[in-house]
């Protein structure tokens, strides 16, 4: 029997550098222009079914209609509806790293009915449930990035009055 020569793997460094920018288009541009210039999430509002369309689209899914400017500021306060609480480091494609662990993501619904999956501050298991209440904090500096112009969303307590 003879022996099989050990199989070689061969590596090669392939380096990039494509840098380049992405048109958002009329909508979402008007959603990401109001985060990083107003700390504000907007949508807008089907004529028809009168339903809010978040992100922002110019047609509506549900009624196949072009969508007009029917823009409405959104609250960024809402409650957790899931959430996920990753026990590994979490490899971040946008920065090209991991990202320590906890870190809890969360799909949040927005107190005007529309969703948005984000971080969330609270990192202990204990504290975090459904139902929770959270509102976005913004960056102050460095907004600009879309989604990310939101650092996460932090537990708030609110009394029975509001
Ligand atoms: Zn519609």
């Amino acid at each position: 029997m003879t022996e099989q020569p050990e199989e070689e793997f061969i590596g090669i460094t392939i380096v990039t550098n494509l840098p380049y920018d992405w048109s958002m288009g009329p909508y979402s541009g008007r959603l990401f222009r109001e985060m990083r210039d107003n700390k504000k999430l907007v949508a807008v509002r089907c004529p028809e079914c009168k339903r809010l369309l978040f992100p922002p689209e110019m047609v509506c899914g549900y009624c196949n209609i072009r969508v007009e400017d029917d823009w409405v500021e959104l609250s960024d306060k809402g409650t957790v509806v899931q959430y996920t609480l990753a026990g590994m480091p979490i490899f971040d494609i946008r920065e090209g790293k991991l990202k320590g662990a906890p870190r809890p993501s969360a799909n949040v619904k927005l107190d005007e009915g529309v969703y948005l999956m984000h971080w969330l501050e609270e990192t202990d298991p204990e504290k975090l449930k459904l139902g929770m209440r959270v509102q976005a904090v913004w960056k102050e500096e460095g907004r600009g990035r879309g989604y990310e112009d939101i650092l996460y969303f932090r537990t708030i307590e609110e009394s029975s009055n509001d």
